[in-house]
């Protein structure tokens, strides 16, 4: 039996990096950047009205303005702004030359449409200065980031249309077991639904993966391991649930070395998820997971993830924020590292329902995990402790 952290760092070891692609930029969102991406602009391009009014020179701001030009965003100012002169600008557009002060208009009277007198005057200028935020050439995006939503803006603003991004790991996902049955069916007396399958699918997917589904092994042998092998030769990762535990038709580590894999761990002092087990062979990375479904739920995102991430060029790492127990929480046993779903409430952390590893609803409560240290059996009221985002 391994630490956790030993665990993941024998894991992490096995990771290469996926060779790149080049992708569309309104598809990249989920990938994972592969070059820096620095700027072909100044930006802002041209000194700009932050806000509608007058543009005028601050020395003049007591006196009353006569307007010369309005200046919608998108116009190039004509003329230049004398004393005592001022442009009706609007947001967006460039400053003309001579003016120093933008007026905000909600704090200006104007009549009949050609002088202005400030009310109220800004400390601020109310001008977003050319380049003041990005020159051109600098570097606006890492490599190493995932894609979001605002990184697309940036590539937009900048032209990067064509992203340079890793290729996406083949995860093949095999669920184990007789008891087994579809989502889709009604399970009879002794059957369970297939939930491991789908919220794997689904984990591999929200990590930018892409999963393939291998179907429910049997519980004998010759069905996992033909199942195992087709995963292999088809896929970077392949995942199977269930089957990694003591009982008798548990055939996954047996058939897994059958099919010339060399496990690397088969037990880790880790609750849930102590049968979790992984072996590789050549560049094929293989874990058995635990057949319970928040079990095979945490050490995917403990151990499974990181590696996902790390094959696409990204160092995960979790949020992780420390914060006061809000009761006191006991165990019974502290011989492995418990990890514990809660969640936040006033500043606080308070475990979920929970009633071990097979309670799957308790998850969907859940906006983190704690965890109890080997050796400790009682968190304290007002403990800090640490919140790992879920
Ligand atoms: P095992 O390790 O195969 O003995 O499975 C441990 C427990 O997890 C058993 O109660 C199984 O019925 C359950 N289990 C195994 N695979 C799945 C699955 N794919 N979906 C939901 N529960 C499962
Ligand atoms: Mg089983």
């Amino acid at each position: 039996m391994i630490t956790i952290e030993k665990a993941y760092q024998q894991v992490l070891e096995k990771a290469y990096l996926l060779e790149t692609e080049k992708v569309d930029f309104i598809d990249s969102v989920g990938r994972i950047l592969a070059e820096d991406v620095s700027s072909d602009i100044e930006m802002p391009p041209f000194d700009k009205s932050s806000m509608d009014g007058y543009a005028c020179r601050r020395a003049d701001i007591n006196n009353i303005l006569e307007i010369i030009e309005v200046i919608p965003a998108g116009k190039t100012p004509e003329k230049e702004i004398g004393p005592n002169q001022c442009a009706k600008i609007m947001t967006g557009a460039p400053v003309p030359k001579g003016a120093d002060f933008i007026a905000m208009v909600e704090f200006c009277e104007e009549t009949d449409n050609k002088f202005v007198k400030i009310l109220k005057v800004t400390q601020r200028n109310n001008i977003s200065y050319k380049a003041e935020d990005v020159k051109a050439g600098q570097v606006v995006l890492k490599k190493g980031i995932q894609i979001k939503p605002q990184h697309i803006a940036v590539f937009a603003s900048v032209g990067y249309t064509q992203v340079l991004v890793t290729k996406q790991p083949k995860i093949g996902i095999i669920s184990t077991g007789d008891e087994l049955v579809e989502p889709h069916l009604k399970p009879a007396i002794s059957q369970i639904r297939n939930s491991n399958g789908y919220q794997l699918i689904s984990q591999v997917k929200a990590c930018g993966a892409i999963p393939s589904y291998m179907g429910i092994a049997d519980d004998t042998p010759e069905d996992t391991f033909d199942k195992v092998s087709k995963a292999l030769a088809e896929n970077d990762i392949v995942l199977l649930t269930g089957g990694v535990s003591m009982g008798s038709f548990d055939f996954v580590p047996e058939v897994l070395k059958k099919a010339g894999i060399e496990i690397l761990f088969d037990s880790i002092a880790v609750t849930p998820g102590k049968p979790t087990t992984f072996g590789t062979a050549g560049k094929k990375l293989c874990f058995g997971l635990p057949g319970n479904p928040v079990s095979s739920f945490i050490q995917f995102e403990l151990l499974v993830k990181p590696l996902i991430y790390k094959l696409m060029g990204l160092v995960f790492q979790p949020l992780d924020i420390q914060m006061p127990m809000g009761i006191e929480y006991k165990r019974k046993k502290s011989d492995r590292k418990a990890y514990i779903p809660v969640f936040i409430e006033d500043g606080e952390v308070f475990p979920v329902e929970y009633h071990g590893s097979a309670h799957i609803h308790a998850l969907t409560f859940a906006q983190g995990i704690i965890y109890f240290p080997i050796g400790v059996d009682t968190l304290l009221k007002g403990e800090t402790v640490h919140v790992r985002q879920l």
